[in-house]
């Protein structure tokens, strides 16, 4: 029998700087999020890549210390502040089915209820906002307090002009909160809770940072600090959630190509996990039609194939 060995004993310098040169050769990125000024001035020619170990150990290629927009890439932390404040009684208020349309359509809210399918997209990204908002009094607060902790980057902050540019061009998800508010399943003012989403999404982190700040869910709940933030059952729950709706309408492909749980966010951000190893952040601003980025995904795809860490 051939014993395969893959990155896992290895440093992840190699695998990464191989990706990072496949990805420069490959033509044709997409193109950046253009529903506000600062996201499409973004060059959807940079790129980085960063994974880290349980133990904090940080590897990274290309851009992956440059600070970008986070953007729906916080609902997952978001979810594991409230799930580890409410437990389950979170899943009265959202689901935690793939919706097959996009980030941030309406149409499945009516028929539903106003119950979400799923905290990523963002409906269920803003119930969970309310909810987390209700229990903490500051849901962007506590968000930005714990990614700080996470990264060990005391720096980390929400960028303002991104945050009031989403809310002048916040229609859409003013629409979906206020439908929501109207079937009962929103606590807090619609202004309040805007405010709090648009903060959130604003926070401007890099691939180091992020691939730190995940890791929790890779240690089977704990945090960096040794805390342990869920349980091993809720760490395994987010994961899943993650596998099955992270990316949006693209989750079924992303799956298939990966093979990690993963979130994506229009800033062209996507985080993954290899539970019990390493996780992983990569960037690239230019994004597919439903919202992933191009050399993102492309990233992750190669980085599985080259390892074998996948969870199947
Ligand atoms: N701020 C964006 C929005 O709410 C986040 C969407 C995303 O990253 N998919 O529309």
């Amino acid at each position: 029998m051939v014993i395969m060995t893959t990155a896992s004993s290895h440093s992840f310098e190699p695998v990464l700087a191989r990706i990072a040169e496949e990805i420069e050769r490959t033509p044709g990125r997409g193109r950046p999020a253009d529903y506000i000024p600062a996201l499409a001035a973004c060059d959807p020619r940079r790129f980085g890549m960063a994974v880290a170990e349980l133990d904090g150990t940080v590897y990274g290629v290309g851009d992956w210390r440059e600070p970008f927009s986070t953007q729906s890439i916080t609902k997952v932390f978001t979810l594991a502040l409230d799930l580890a404040r409410e437990g389950d009684a979170l899943w009265e208020h959202v689901g935690r089915e793939p919706s097959g349309n996009p980030f941030n359509s309406l149409v499945q809210l009516e028929y539903e209820n106003g119950i979400p399918r799923n905290p990523f997209i963002n409906a269920g990204a803003l119930v969970v906002t309310d909810r987390l908002q209700t229990r903490s009094s500051d849901a962007s607060g506590e968000l930005l307090a714990f990614l700080r902790a996470e990264s060990g980057n005391p720096a980390l902050d929400f960028d303002q002009d991104v945050a009031a540019s989403e809310s002048a061009h916040g229609d859409r998800n003013a629409a979906l909160a206020h439908f929501m508010a109207s079937y009962g399943n929103i606590d807090n003012p619609v202004p309040v809770l805007l405010d709090q989403y648009f903060r959130q999404c604003s926070v401007m982190a890099s691939c180091a940072d992020l691939a730190l700040a995940i890791g929790f869910l890779a240690r089977h709940g704990i945090r960096a600090d040794g805390d342990r933030l869920l349980s091993q059952s809720q760490a395994k729950q987010v994961n899943a959630v993650m596998l099955t709706c992270g990316t949006y309408d693209a989750a079924g492909d992303f799956a298939y190509r990966v093979g990690l749980p993963g979130k994506s966010g229009v800033g062209g951000g996507i985080i993954a996990v290899v539970p019990g190893r390493c996780t992983l952040c990569v960037w690239s601003p230019g994004l597919d039609e439903r919202g992933n980025s191009v050399a993102g995904v492309a990233a992750l795809d190669r980085f599985t194939t080259l390892t074998g860490l996948s969870v199947f």
